[in-house]
């Protein structure tokens, strides 16, 4: 390993983190249960050019399989990409190959997520999410940088990855044709089913991986529980207090906020344990965590002690933590649906399948004999669908149909999909395009050449073309960092026993034109004080956020620079940022009703102000809103005063439809 620190200042080097060896390291490749399959993977492999490979979770595939293919020559005409549903599996993922190969992160081996591409020309192994290597397509849709293309985690049915089987196929056969370097594609999975993975993939090989399975015993609980999270915090401390030290302990819940909750109760309550109970250690796991954090899981509990470790669903199968005896298993999980009409995906606690509660159950079993505590009733398992719907049928279209369109594909309802969304989805998400002024109806539909651009940039269409009408205003500057900021977790840090010190801290930044312009406020102090660490933690405000918003806008600016569009500011006047986040998101407003309460204008659906919002306290008539969250009801979140002239102004025919119709 080269001693020189890195060239670029990352949150991630290429060094050896947790101090191994390159012995230990190699040892432990040699000791993965996939190890002894190699050969027979390499010879597979060679000989076709789609194959799957199924294996347990820790067996070894996202970390080896992609070695090997390079060990074995396989890299020679091209990359080998390796796709990751989740960010931080990508991040990790190449950190940790970069380390066994001993390679600094970003030479052979790189990782490529939204707005972070740790790789260069030498890069052979690139981790990437399969959003990313969708937004590749567009610009070169026989992806012909790659010689092998890795599919990992399919059975997670992402909408990304659903859109890519379908690209990817598309190029295997273009380049054959072409007598191009042949595209290998290797889909790979923990569980799935199979046959309709190979009957997709023109009968693809499956290759079996031999996992090393042990017994695991099956708990229920006897009655429904109402209230999940302590139900959760009852049975760790029981499994504490039983139980052996060493014996770690893996909870499946659905979010940070939970995740942070609890492990506040944890600790609280571990603190007047019996001074000869083992240590309890206890850590978080969510995708937002910062990096350092995330490391901490996969370091050896000590001697004596007991680690508990809070994930999401990102510990299911995306990453594997060693030494997990006893998994408690909530059977919740906050996924997305669609919400029909207003173009927004809703993030919801559901109920998990069956297939993601047997994932959660072998957790427990990887090393030796575990527990799984099953947070719920034998009945009420019984009644989980069996696998997850793919989210290409429960999610808004709008950002999928504009890069299939982006990417030449003439008619989306005739697209390869495995498993097709409705054509209503499709039908309703090339109108919310349409009234973007994204796509045009003639004969077929196309993209506009305002469409082609709002292609280009990485966001929801509804905010590429918010920055896209900028120009209009004379506002980028402004709108860039409201974007950025929007894009990043809230940047409001508000610890639940300092509620009232953070809002009152936050008292300056406020506007009555509402939460985007505070935002807006938030950075230009922060700037004023070159993101000093003190004022940040005197005024709330998460600083890690807020460098990610900064890393974005700088990058979302490079972006608008090489598109040719002004970088202006429009000085104090936030109506024209006001009415230019109107001209992307006119869908998402609602109004004030003569009983104090919101109607959105789209479904006339009862909506409240977020308690968050800096317009919690006021009532005006008209808001627009970033995004709507159920908790108790539905709130909306981010929002901004607008002008019902400005809607109007900015989808007159939208509007027109609807009053025509109310008021008749
Ligand atoms: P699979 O993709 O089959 O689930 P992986 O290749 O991700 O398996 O992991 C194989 C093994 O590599 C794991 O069991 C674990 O021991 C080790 N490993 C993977 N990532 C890390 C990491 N970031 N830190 C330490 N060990 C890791
Ligand atoms: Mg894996």
């Amino acid at each position: 390993m080269s001693g020189e620190p890195p060239k670029k200042k990352r949150r991630y080097s290429g060094s050896n983190m947790t101090g191994e060896s390159a012995e230990s390291l190699r040892q432990q490749r040699c000791h993965l249960p996939i190890y002894s399959a190699r050969g027979r993977l390499n010879l597979e492999i060679r000989k076709t050019s789609s194959a799957i490979i199924i294996g347990e979770t820790g067996s070894g595939k996202t970390t080896q399989i992609p070695q090997y293919l390079y060990e074995s020559g396989m890299a020679r005409e091209g990359m080998i990409a390796c796709t990751q549903p989740r960010r931080v599996a990508a991040i990790t993922v190449a950190q940790r190959v970069a380390m066994e190969m001993g390679v600094e992160l970003g030479k052979q081996v790189g990782y490529c997520v939204r707005f972070d591409d740790m790789t260069s020309p030498g890069t052979k192994i690139k981790y990437m999410t399969d959003g990313m290597l969708l937004r590749e397509a567009i610009l070169d849709p026989l992806l012909s940088k790659y010689a092998v293309v890795i599919l990992d985690e399919a059975h997670e049915r992402t909408i990304h990855t659903d859109v890519l089987f379908g690209v990817i196929k598309d190029a295997q056969q273009k380049r054959k044709k072409g007598k191009a370097c042949p595209l290998k594609v290797i889909v790979m999975s923990a569980t799935m089913d199979v046959d309709h993975f190979s009957t997709y993939f023109n009968n693809a090989p499956v290759l079996y991986i031999e996992g090393r399975e042990h017994p695991i015993e099956l708990l229920y609980s006897s009655m429904p529980q109402s209230d999940y999270l302590f139900a959760a915090i009852v049975t760790v401390f029981q499994i504490h207090q039983d139980e052996p030290p060493g014996h770690d302990i893996l909870v499946f819940l659905t979010g940070q906020e939970e995740i942070e909750a609890m492990l506040k109760s944890v600790k609280d309550i571990a603190k007047d344990l019996p001074s000869d109970c083992p240590q309890l250690l206890v850590c978080p796991m969510y995708a937002a965590l910062p990096p350092g954090q995330q490391l901490k899981i996969f370091q050896p509990t000590p001697a004596g002690s007991r680690k508990v470790i809070l994930a999401t669903n990102i510990a299911e199968t995306s990453i594997t933590i060693q030494g997990i005896k006893h998994v408690i298993d909530t059977g919740k999980v906050k996924a997305k649906s669609y919400q029909p009409g207003s173009g927004l995906d809703l993030l919801k606690v559901q109920w998990v399948s069956k297939s993601q509660a047997w994932q959660r159950t072998g957790r427990s079993g990887r090393e030796d004999s575990g527990t799984c505590w099953r947070l719920y009733t034998e009945n009420q398992f019984q009644e989980l669908r069996e696998n997850t719907i793919p989210e290409i049928q429960r999610c808004n279209l709008s950002s999928v149909v504009l890069q299939l369109l982006a990417l030449g594909i003439p008619n989306i309802l005739r697209f390869d999909f495995m498993d097709k969304p409705s054509a209503e989805s499709i039908i309703n998400a090339v109108d919310q395009l349409n009234l973007l002024a994204a796509v045009e109806k003639k004969d077929k539909v196309q993209l506009t050449s305002l469409g082609k651009k709002m292609a280009i940039f990485p966001l929801e269409p509804r905010l590429s073309k918010v920055i896209l009408m900028a120009k209009e205003y004379n506002c980028l500057e402004e709108i860039l960092t409201i974007v950025s900021l929007l894009s990043v977790e809230s940047v409001l840090f508000t610890p639940h026993n300092k509620r009232e010190d953070a809002h009152a801290a936050r008292k300056k930044f406020t506007s009555s034109d509402g939460d985007h312009i505070m935002l807006l406020n938030i950075y230009r102090a922060y700037k004023a004080v070159k993101g000093n660490k003190q004022w940040c933690f005197e005024n709330f405000i998460n600083m890690r956020h807020m460098r990610n918003a900064l890393d974005i806008r700088h990058q979302l600016r490079e972006m608008c620079v090489r598109a040719g569009l002004p970088i202006q500011s429009c000085g104090p006047d936030t109506s024209a940022i006001r009415k230019c986040i109107s001209s992307g998101q006119f869908m998402n407003t609602a109004e004030l009703q003569r009983e104090g309460e919101y109607v959105t204008l789209d479904r006339r659906q009862s909506v409240s102000i977020h308690p968050s919002s800096c317009l919690f306290q006021c009532k005006p008539a008209y808001v627009l809103y970033n995004e709507l969250v159920y908790t108790t009801k539905c709130y909306m979140r981010n929002i901004c005063v607008v002008d019902p002239e400005w809607l109007y102004e900015a989808a007159p025919t939208y509007f027109k439809r609807r009053y025509g119709g109310k008021n008749r």
